[in-house]
């Protein structure tokens, strides 16, 4: 007698991101209560497993729901007004003036839109920061991806609130609210260093040690933080924060870009997961982020698509093939950054960011988040490496299908959690608001 499960999926290749990084060609997976409960060949899983619901996904390649570790899914709204610009004078002239008015409604259009385009192009999990981010989780909840997440404090007001306390007070009333919850959680989101102040930073770090939450802030983004940091505080941006005690293990530090020898030797040490924002640190010049040299220290790195305003895409599939070429091209090697490696970063990399080691890789007994591409489509024509495609072929566009914890989220042109033309049209509204905002200034 056959085991029964809930789904029972076959694909004609499944790449499983386990620990000896197996491809299965011809693969089963049984699902059964979000969680898989077997994987393999088809030949010897679909004997022993009888799905209520059999799903044959013909030529397709399944492969763990990428980990989206570093985004502000909010920033749709400001997709393409004001590109080409330095990082300071574009937060400063069009992001900052144009966010002071933001309403909870148009943060939660404007996620589910970003996390629309995130599980069209076969991610299934992201580590956000926000303001107004309760409504960044009911997004988060309608669209039913995985979202650790938290209010963005500054040391000046938000449209969120007045003062950091009140920031603060808020991600410590979403972390009550959401204790438990499957797919969101909470971290403490520090913006940065050059918006906060040592106090505030301190804060943070208490408030994290206080209810276990993760620590997630924009650190060493450029050398002028690095400068402007030296001025104010007497240090570099990393040792300043290791001074105050924010670099522990369940710290995920944004881009990590202008890291001395010794700095990254910290970093290893410190046990925090950097994320690399290929695509924001090109349109932003911000500079390249040592990554080769991180991996070489053994240091987990997740990847991130940064927001929608310095990308402009919320789309892994594009930052895999940027990080890859990237360091290529800067370290004049075409060996650096093998196509294995960045899927690695965009998978495990994204759940150590995340601080969820169950993530990012398909294995018995571990959630049912993945995603499936048509291998049919013509950028994906021949197949001899399916890691390869994954990296430098695909655009994500070839995704078929997206599911987090056994649950279909995307199919086939379908999203089976909410309704695509309303989302469109409301975001026509908010771009009319963002035009009035954005000309008063
Ligand atoms: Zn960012």
């Amino acid at each position: 007698m056959p085991s029964s499960c809930d789904l029972l999926l076959h694909a004609a290749c499944v790449v499983t991101q386990n620990t000896e990084r197996a491809t299965i060609e011809n693969g089963t997976l049984a699902i059964d209560k979000g969680v898989i409960v077997a994987l393999g060949p088809r030949p010897d899983i679909a004997p022993l497993w009888q799905g209520a619901r059999e799903l044959d996904l013909g030529n397709m390649l399944v492969l763990p729901g990428l980990v989206n570790a570093h985004t502000h899914a909010a920033m749709t709204f400001l997709r393409g007004l004001a590109d080409d610009l330095p990082l300071m004078d574009w937060l400063a002239e069009h992001i900052f003036p144009v966010e002071q008015h933001l309403t909870p409604e148009i943060v939660e259009w404007s996620s589910l839109l970003g996390y629309a385009e995130m599980l069209r192009t076969g991610a299934t999990a992201c580590m956000d920061m926000y303001i107004i981010e309760e409504a960044v989780f009911r997004a988060a909840d309608t669209a039913g991806l995985r979202c650790c997440g938290g209010e963005a404090v500054f040391a000046f007001p938000s449209a969120s609130g007045p003062t950091p306390e009140h920031a603060l007070e808020l991600t410590r009333e979403l972390a009550q609210r959401y204790r438990g919850h499957p797919r969101i959680s909470v971290a403490v989101n520090p913006h940065s260093v050059y918006t906060t102040t040592p106090e505030i930073l301190g804060r943070c770090r208490d408030l994290a040690e206080e209810c276990g939450l993760p620590l997630h802030i924009h650190l060493a983004e450029t050398a002028s933080e690095t400068a402007q940091c030296l001025a104010r505080r007497g240090k570099r941006p990393l040792p300043y924060c290791r001074d105050l005690g924010l670099l522990t293990p369940n710290t995920t530090l944004a881009h990590a870009v202008d890291l001395t020898d010794e700095e990254l030797d910290i970093l290893a040490e410190s046990g925090a997961t950097p994320v690399h924002n290929p695509s924001s640190n090109m349109k932003l010049a911000s500079g390249v982020a040592r990554i080769p040299e991180m991996l070489r220290r053994n240091i987990p790195v997740g990847l991130g698509t940064d927001g929608a305003a310095s990308n402009n895409r919320l789309n892994m599939f594009t930052e895999m093939g940027r990080a890859a070429l990237l360091h290529k091209l800067s370290g004049n090697d075409p060996t650096t950054l093998p196509a294995a490696l960045v899927l690695d970063m965009a998978t495990l990399g994204g759940a150590a960011a995340l601080h969820r080691p169950g993530l990012g890789s398909l294995t018995v007994g571990g959630p049912a988040d993945l995603t499936a591409l048509d291998l049919s489509a013509p950028n994906l024509q021949p197949l001899y490496a399916p890691v390869s495609h994954l990296v430098y072929a695909a655009t994500g566009m070839e995704v078929g299908l997206t599911m987090v914890e056994g649950e279909i989220l995307y199919h086939d042109g379908v999203f089976t959690r909410f309704d695509y033309s309303a989302l469109c049209a409301a975001m026509r509204d908010v771009r009319d608001w963002v035009r009035r905002k954005a000309e008063r200034g």
